[in-house]
């Protein structure tokens, strides 16, 4: 396994052996267009001053503004914030909305952090990358362990230092200062909807299916809910402190939240407790639940979970990627020998995107939509997208996670060649 950025790369070189397109364009993908290291020095409350790193990477405009969330963990390197950024350019031209990928982050663990702390540290952030964003240029969004509350801290710091309201600079926002409806629940709904064709496609009944899920937060939790309300069997949960197993899938993600929230205590901003404090179920380690007998994994909170180490134990039949990054390439050629569809993050998770696309319109038109005018344009999005991926699965007998970058790649060259390559220079 290379690093996360190298391994990007090698997803771009399976599509290519499908795809020919120019040099310059290929070029152009190997590398981040702009790349920010940033220092954030923050007074905490006990006094002291504190100095955390962050970063912000914008990839590739060519079809449009940058566009990517901002992730607050003590994992965060440049490594990941490029790989995070390149997903999102593949991601946005997956789904065919106008824009490129971006990525930010910062190294800190917030749950150590006061409220005031995260406060005055998601603020430092939109002061030092300022110049490098902007609604027509960068546009934020949340990621891991960051939230909606974050999101109205940085639009408003945005607005405070430009002199003007601006809430198409970050989406994600609370509904009160410009957020859309859906927003929050919508890279879960998005991956459902994908689910959905998929469950159709095979004439598979949700009824008899197990599923398991690996992470506990905004995408999982959700996820959680909706295949809990559609009749899907759900027998694990986890989230960074454990998983809980209910053999006979009768878990209740509600009730399990709930659990975390009584035994850990909610703050305004994270469920402190574990999954594991629910004490009605059987426990097991985070690493079994993606080994267990299910028919559906649904990996929704880091990278690299599933790799050549433990790929050849997995036993689900289908895996829906809600998390970015969370099969190695290398895994993924495993899974695809076994038989395994695996619905690649590019697609799976492309939800949360769109529904920003849709608040970032919304923000400029100054009109706001009904949530089930959200979700309808939403499932159009992600139905066509799947489809559009299933038929050059069916057509070239290739696995998923190919399919969707060469269909992303014919958009994202296209809008490269337009702007002029060598060959305009050939005889
Ligand atoms: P979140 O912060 O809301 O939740 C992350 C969850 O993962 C938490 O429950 C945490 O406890 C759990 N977790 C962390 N490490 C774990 C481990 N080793 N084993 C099991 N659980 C673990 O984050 P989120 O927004 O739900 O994001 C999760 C994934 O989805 C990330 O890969 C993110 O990039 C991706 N994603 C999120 C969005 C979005 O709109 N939020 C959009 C697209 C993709």
């Amino acid at each position: 396994m290379g690093s996360l950025f190298e391994d990007t790369q090698k997803l771009l070189d399976n599509a290519l052996k499908h795809i020919k397109i120019s040099g310059d364009a290929k070029t152009i993908l190997t590398n981040p267009k702009e790349s920010l290291e940033v220092s954030l020095p923050i007074r905490m409350d006990d006094g002291t001053l504190k100095v955390f790193t962050g970063y912000r990477v914008r990839y590739n405009e060519s079809m449009g503004p940058t566009k990517g969330g901002v992730r607050f963990h003590p994992g965060v390197t440049l490594d990941e914030v490029k790989s995070l950024a390149f997903w999102m350019t593949f991601k946005t031209a997956v789904v065919g909305i106008p824009y490129g990928g971006g990525k930010g982050g910062v190294i800190v663990d917030p749950k150590k952090l006061s409220k005031h702390e995260l406060e005055r540290l998601s603020r430092a952030y939109i002061e030092a990358i300022y110049d490098f964003i902007g609604p027509d240029k960068d546009i934020l969004a949340p990621d891991v362990y960051t939230n909606e509350i974050i999101m109205g801290w940085m639009a408003d710091q945005y607005n405070k230092i430009s002199r003007t309201l601006t809430p198409g600079i970050v989406t994600g926002k609370p509904i009160s200062t410009g957020g859309s409806q859906g927003r929050g629940e919508a890279t879960a709904r998005g991956g459902f909807y994908v689910l959905d064709e998929l469950v159709k496609k095979n004439r598979l009944d949700p009824k008899k299916l197990k599923v398991a899920i690996q992470g506990f937060g905004n995408a999982g939790f959700t996820m959680a809910k909706i295949l809990y309300e559609e009749g899907y069997n759900l027998v694990a949960v986890s989230d960074s402190k454990g998983a809980v197993y209910s053999a006979d899938g009768q878990l209740c993600p509600e009730c399990i939240m709930e659990y975390k929230r009584k035994n850990g205590g909610v703050d305004a901003i994270y469920a402190d407790g574990r999954v594991c404090d629910d004490t009605c179920h059987e426990h097991i380690a985070n690493e079994e639940l993606l080994e267990l007998d299910v028919d559906i994994l649904i990996p929704a909170a880091l990278e690299n979970q599933i790799t050549e180490m433990n790929a050849d134990k997995i036993k689900a039949k289908y895996i829906i990627s809600l998390a970015n990054g969370p099969v190695t390439p290398e895994a993924n050629e495993i899974l695809f020998k076994k038989g395994i569809t695996v619905i690649p993050d590019i697609l799976a998770n492309a939800g949360g995107v769109t529904v920003s696309y849709f608040e970032w319109v919304q923000n400029r038109a100054g009109n706001y939509w009904k949530l089930e005018k959200v979700n309808s344009k939403l499932k159009e999005y992600m139905v066509n997208a799947f489809h559009d991926i299933a038929s050059i699965v069916d057509k070239n007998k290739i696995d998923f996670t190919t399919a969707a970058y060469i269909h992303a790649l014919k958009r994202i060259s296209s809008a490269i060649e337009s702007k002029g390559t060598c060959e305009y220079f050939r005889k």
